[in-house]
This record gives C-alpha cells, structure tokens and sequence, in this order.
C-alpha cells in the first residue's frame, strides 16, 4: 500500500514542477511517479541549465517544441504558423 502512497505523492510533486515550468502537467506526473526524487533533482538541473532570456515563445502545433513567438516556420519541423 505504501507504494501508492508513495506514486501518488511524487507524481504530485512532479506534477506541481511541471505545472510550474510550463510543462504537460500530466508527463509531469508520470515522471514525478516513476522517478521520484530523481525527478526533482531533474528539475533543478533543467532550471538551472534553463537559459535566462525571457525570449516571448509559443509551442508549435506540429511538433510540440518551444520556438520564438515571432517565428513563421518552425525551426524543428518546417511547419508555418499562421499566428
Ligand atoms: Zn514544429
């Protein structure tokens, strides 16, 4: 029974990181559930290595990748945005 104590509650931390850095919220707990203190510790690092620019970004609806809100192609998957 513990165990699900225990993925309930990483997957919630995982959640809430995930939540917190724009991130899908659900991967997010899945990662948090099956990594667990592992995760936050891949959290930290990604906030760390994070670059600092707060550069304006939008997520492609192609390829689910972040680029820069004033893209018209996608740098990942040659999409055009008509936004
Ligand atoms: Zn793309």
């Amino acid at each position: 029974m513990e165990i699900v104590i225990w993925l309930v509650l990483w997957g919630f931390v995982g959640f809430c990181a995930a939540k917190a850095r724009g991130w899908n919220a659900a991967i997010g707990f899945v990662a948090g559930a099956m990594l667990g203190p592992l995760a936050l510790l891949l959290y930290a690092v990604s906030s760390v290595t994070r670059k600092p620019a707060a550069e304006p970004m939008k997520v492609c609806g192609q390829c689910a990748e972040h680029v820069k809100a004033e893209a018209k192609v996608c740098r990942y998957c040659g999409a055009t945005f008509k936004w």
